[in-house]
């Protein structure tokens, strides 16, 4: 089982100081370990179900709860004055099979991989680098994780090509402590992932319908989850 250490804390503060903001509790959740759970959906399960809980503890204390990564954003609307919660040890991560998708994906399944929020950008170059694959574009430092990069908008850095948020094909979310509370979303348009996939997240999927992008452009990749934002992503597909 995913494990969850709670430090009482009266304030935090960003990578770079621009801070103290007020809190009260800290959280750090680690990943279950290999020898334990050998499979990587079975630990990406565990510690949806461990945020989830999370999620209740806070919402019983009437208190707020915010995910955070690697706090390079040095804004106040950051960080939360209850409670946080640090991201940076979710970051599993996995090619998708071709087996894995949908019968209408036109995403070349190669370019397809499933990415944890805690992942941070380094991580997941070095992980398509394996893969003989790139982020289309890069900035000038790779320490922010890829869900603080997706909720800011940020790490982009050529004129024609978004940032990391127009690599993202689909959000595996946990938006809540019940178990209908963990959504899969990808456009009806251009699904990436099978629903036998999907289910093997423990996802309710939810398909919607996007409007036409610019020049038609395909995004690349990801899932991500929650809160535990879960990317999948690859390079773009143009
Ligand atoms: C030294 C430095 C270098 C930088 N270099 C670049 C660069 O080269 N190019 C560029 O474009 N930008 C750059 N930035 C800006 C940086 O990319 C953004 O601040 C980015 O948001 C930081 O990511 P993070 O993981 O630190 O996010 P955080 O600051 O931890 O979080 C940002 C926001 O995302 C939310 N969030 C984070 N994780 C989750 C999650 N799992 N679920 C839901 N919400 C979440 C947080 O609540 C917060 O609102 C740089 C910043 C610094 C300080």
């Amino acid at each position: 089982m995913a494990n969850t250490k709670s430090k009482l804390l009266t304030e935090w503060d960003t990578l770079h100081n621009n801070g103290p903001f007020p809190l009260k509790l800290l959280y750090q959740t680690k990943l279950e370990g290999e020898r334990e759970m050998p499979k990587k959906l079975d630990r990406y399960n565990d510690v949806a179900l461990e945020i989830q809980r999370l999620i209740r503890e806070s919402h019983h204390a009437g208190e707020g709860f915010r995910a955070y990564g690697s706090a390079w954003s040095m804004n106040t609307i950051a960080s939360h004055k209850d409670r946080m919660h640090f991201n940076g040890f979710m970051n599993l991560s996995m090619p998708i099979r071709a087996a894995d998708c949908h019968p209408n994906n036109t995403y070349d399944p190669t370019n397809l991989f499933l990415f944890e929020c805690g992942n941070t950008i380094k991580e997941v170059s070095e992980t398509l680098a394996e893969n003989g694959k790139s982020l289309k574009t890069t900035g000038a430092s790779s320490g922010q994780t890829l869900a603080g990069c997706v909720s800011t908008g940020v790490h982009g850095s050529a004129l024609d090509s978004g940032s990391v948020q127009d690599y993202v094909v689909g959000l595996n979310l946990i938006i809540g402590p019940n178990p209908n509370d963990i959504v899969y979303l990808e456009p009806k348009s251009k699904p990436a992932l099978s629903d036998a996939f999907i289910q093997t997240l423990n996802s309710r999927v939810i398909r919607f319908q996007a409007k036409p992008m610019h020049k038609e452009r395909a995004i690349g990749l990801i899932i991500i989850k929650y809160l535990s934002i879960h990317t999948l992503m690859s390079r773009i597909v143009w």
